[in-house]
């Protein structure tokens, strides 16, 4: 089974052959059936609307972590917005040099609502 997503919090979704698999951290499962074409398309109507556009151009742009929150940055626009924090499990992979680089970065560029879609 590969995991296509680690919540911090224990909860897990997987994808393995042709099928979905969600499971909480207390080991509630449910499982659906989905080819990878299905798997990518969710996976781009999420990335282009949850986590907001930039509103200059609409792309979904680039995500950048400050410790545990999440930004949207559009490097063409020099724009930033705010997604959320703790949603993907990455940040706790980086290191706190990581955070003060992208801060440094932001803290250049303009901070923005991002648009949904
Ligand atoms: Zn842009």
């Amino acid at each position: 089974m590969s995991t296509v997503y680690q919540h911090p919090d224990g909860h897990s979704v997987d994808f393995t052959d042709n099928t979905l698999t969600v499971q909480s951290s207390e080991g509630a499962c449910v499982a659906i059936p989905m080819g990878v074409g299905g798997l990518r398309e969710l996976a781009n109507d999420f990335a282009e609307s949850e986590n907001g556009n930039c509103p200059e151009c609409g792309h979904a742009g680039q995500i950048l972590n400050v410790g545990r929150e999440h930004y949207g940055v559009c490097h063409e626009h020099k724009v930033f917005w705010h997604i959320g924090s703790n949603l993907f499990s990455g940040w706790q992979d980086e290191k706190p040099t990581e955070w003060y680089e992208n801060k440094a970065l932001l803290s250049t560029y303009r901070h923005v609502e991002g648009s949904k879609k």
